[in-house]
């Protein structure tokens, strides 16, 4: 659901779609000092029991630890097998929430209320929940599908600014990966999504949304079509990883994108221009669109290598054919194989 002002519908949500004994409403820390006060009331006013469980905001809080935190600070609230996780927040929130409610006394049933554009349009659809580990981001987790998914875009009129082009990141990749006409219509708006212009913002998370949940929906455990979405992440979540997280997920995300266009023009499976494109468009946002180069090529290599998409030796990537258009291999995979040189290669090209 999206709109502006559905915060308010979330008590006759939970009621209606996720009745519960006990809302456990994990949020981080900045979240939870802006909207958690408000969410508590209204879940206690609608006669609902709620408390409130922040933990400290920032990727790299998104760990074992902090999970190990949350599900003690549960137990000892007493939250029962008749309980419900809400997790309120950006998509550390979601995918630490969703990790809480996927394991915690086997499985409790929660609900999504994102409060970012990137959590909005991404993260909190399509029940991948998990944390980062030292080896790499992601690499424990579990996917459990949440009853709902509620996005306010109201919510967005705090966000940080730097954090709005982070989720431009995510939105020009579904255009990038299954819609053309998404993609035009992103740079037709990115003045006003720049302003932070509530109904720009609304038209830009409904279509994400709608993309996302029709790949999901048509292959919710990621054997199939589902891996186009991973586009720009290799490379991103090495980026990411290799600079101690200093660059939002979204970010990283860019950079990733860029090189991974590159890549896909020289092993021949994009048409040319297609790196110039999506160049282009992130720079719309003001996103970094260049690995830097304080990373060596290297670590970046050896974190890809790690990854949980490699299946062989070689790293294997999501790459397009065109904006709109994902290559698919002629055995009916989405992924495409490339040897370290030309992974080498690309890095050194979008420096
Ligand atoms: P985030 O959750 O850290 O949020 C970014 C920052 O914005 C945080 O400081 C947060 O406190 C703040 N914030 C959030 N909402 C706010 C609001 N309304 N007002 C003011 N501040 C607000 O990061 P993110 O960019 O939302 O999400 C990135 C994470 O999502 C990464 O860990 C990534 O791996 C994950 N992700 C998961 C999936 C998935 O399918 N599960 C998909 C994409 C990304």
């Amino acid at each position: 659901m999206v709109g502006r002002g559905l915060l308010a519908d979330l008590p006759g949500l939970l009621r209606e779609r996720c009745a519960a004994h006990t809302y456990a409403v994990i949020s981080d820390s900045r979240v939870a000092e802006l909207y958690g006060p408000r969410v508590i009331e209204d879940l206690r006013a609608a006669g609902l029991r709620a408390e409130l469980f922040p933990f400290p905001c920032g990727e790299w809080n998104k760990t074992r630890a902090t999970w190990a935190d949350l599900t003690d600070a549960l137990l000892r609230a007493r939250i029962g097998r008749d309980g419900a996780v809400v997790a309120l927040g950006g998509g550390v929130t979601g995918d630490l929430a969703g990790f809480v409610a996927a394991t915690y006394l086997r499985g409790l049933p929660y609900a999504q209320v994102p409060t970012s554009l990137l959590a909005m349009i991404d993260a909190a659809i399509g029940g991948k929940t998990g944390v980062d580990v030292p080896a790499g981001k992601n690499l424990v987790g579990a996917f459990h599908q949440s009853r709902f998914v509620l996005a306010d875009i109201e919510t967005l009129a705090t966000l940080p600014k730097v954090h709005v082009a982070a989720g431009m990141a995510e939105a020009i990749k579904h255009g990038v990966v299954a819609d053309a006409g998404y993609f035009e219509a992103i740079l037709a708006d990115a003045a006003a999504i720049r302003a932070r212009d509530l109904a720009a913002l609304e038209r830009i998370v409904a279509r994400g949304v709608a993309i996302k949940e029709a790949i999901v929906a048509a292959d919710p455990l990621e054997a199939g079509r589902r891996q186009v979405l991973n586009f720009g992440h290799t490379i991103g979540h090495a980026v990411e990883a290799c600079s101690g997280y200093a660059f939002a997920h979204g970010e990283a995300v860019a950079i990733g994108m860029v090189a991974e266009a590159l890549l896909a023009e020289s092993l021949g499976a994009a048409h040319p221009g297609l790196a110039t494109a999506v160049r282009g468009a992130l720079e719309r946002f003001g996103l970094p669109v260049t690995v830097p180069s304080d990373l060596a090529a290297d670590d970046l290599l050896a974190v890809m290598q790690g990854d949980k998409k490699v299946r062989a030796r070689s790293v294997r990537f999501a790459l397009p054919r065109r904006v709109g258009e994902m290559a698919q291999r002629d055995d009916g995979a989405w992924t495409v194989e490339a040897d370290d040189e030309r992974i080498l290669q690309a890095l050194a090209a979008s420096r």
